[in-house]
């Protein structure tokens, strides 16, 4: 049996995604800013897939850029949105639990002349609003704040955060990277006082290589890539046309009934964790909350006291079962996580932690069998452990 549990690194495209982007390639294959039909055509699938995506998020078609991933997105959020209203303040604020492409381009910035302050989380891996308050100041420009946790699940309190930002006397951006929530939540930027989100179609069971910026209309953004003027000249490129079209296939798909599946996931999410806890001597689950309703229904980060992720992850791989350590999506060079550093884990707990990510097609068959290969490794690896 080969049961997949990284779906937070990325996912299996879905049929349909994969039947409709061929199509595409091999019939409807011309450049969208083309004058002739087959332009025409191209254009249309994009006109389309925005119908479909501005759909789900209940936002313009004309406030969505297409990128080639998450990470783009984030880079033109917090970097264009830098160069645009530097003159109005210098300072950004973040949090110490951001993926890299968020923080990344941070650090970039702080080169070139922003204040950055990064908020810590409580020990679920949460930010506090509170916090937050206490680090507005008059020249703040904007607030970068993950959706859903990559490595914990930790939901944090954006519409909370939302509120705040807007009572505020200056304008204050929001960026929210959504990579690991769209698809797994309700996200309505307008209702949630959000100005720009970010969204890749690889962990929907999209494409890789593309993604989506939403930016409300009164954002004022300056571009980071430079060319041929497409996208209004937010982001020039030639569109990528099946990417994008199959994205838009993905989130109609998984946001088809979402509300039934999202509680199944839970249900199953619930049910494995239930069932871990027989591990418990070993066992630490963290960012766990009483109500698993406030928590990702997919995410699951377990650290096994003593036992090095690299070697229960090989053991786990050799009976077919793929997860990650820590945050393997983002590098795969092993690192101390900042995530579970901001939380206030140990050494130990940073070197034993696995992420199994679930999607909606995870089954129970499937955790059953990843429960009985745990039952069948954990005594034999916990004598070899590191103290
Ligand atoms: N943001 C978060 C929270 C992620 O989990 C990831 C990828 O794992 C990214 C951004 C980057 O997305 P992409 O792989 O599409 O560049």
């Amino acid at each position: 049996m080969e049961v997949y549990l990284d779906n937070s690194a990325t996912t299996r495209v879905y049929d349909e995604v994969a039947a409709l982007m061929s199509k595409i390639m091999l019939e409807d294959y011309g450049n969208p800013s083309s004058l002739h039909n087959m332009g025409v055509r191209a254009e249309k699938h994009i006109r389309e897939a925005s119908e479909i995506l501005a759909g789900t998020l209940r936002v313009k078609e004309k406030e969505l850029i297409y990128t080639s991933c998450g990470t783009e997105s984030d880079n033109i959020a917090l970097i264009g949105s830098y160069m645009a209203n530097k003159r109005a303040g210098r300072h950004m604020i973040s949090t110490k639990i951001e993926h890299p492409a968020v923080k990344e381009p941070l650090k970039i910035l702080k080169e070139a002349g922003a204040e950055v302050t990064l908020l810590d989380t409580d020990s679920h891996g949460c930010v506090s609003t509170g916090d937050l308050e206490k680090a507005i100041r008059k020249d703040t420009i904007l607030v970068s704040v993950m959706h859903t946790n990559n490595e914990t699940g930790a939901l944090q309190p954006i519409e909370e955060i939302g509120a705040l930002l807007k009572k505020q006397d200056h304008r204050i951006l929001f960026h929210v990277d959504a990579v690991q929530g769209y698809g797994k939540a309700h996200i309505y930027p307008k209702r949630m006082g959000i100005d720009l989100l970010s969204v890749s179609a690889h962990k929907i069971h999209g494409p890789k290589g593309v993604g989506l910026l939403y930016a409300d209309e009164s954002v004022k953004l300056k571009p980071v890539i430079f060319g041929g003027g497409q996208q209004k000249g937010m982001r020039s490129g030639t569109e990528n046309v099946p990417g994008i079209a199959g994205m838009a296939k993905a989130a109609e798909i998984i946001y088809g009934n979402i509300d039934a599946k999202l509680d199944k996931l839970y249900e199953l999410k619930s049910y494995f964790t239930g069932e871990l806890k027989g591990f418990k001597e070993l066992l630490s689950i963290n960012g766990e909350k009483e109500n698993v309703r406030e928590t990702a229904p997919h995410i699951i980060s377990a650290s096994f006291d003593g036992i090095r992720a690299e070697v229960l992850l090989h053991a786990l791989e050799e009976k077919g079962i793929y997860v990650s350590s820590g945050s393997a999506c983002s590098s795969n060079k092993p690192s101390l996580s900042e995530t579970l550093m901001a939380m206030g884990a140990g050494k130990d707990r940073l070197d034993s932690t696995i992420r199994f990510s679930m999607s909606f097609d995870t089954t129970k068959e499937e955790i059953d069998y990843t429960l009985s290969a745990l039952g069948e490794l954990l005594p034999l690896l916990s004598r070899y452990r590191i103290k």
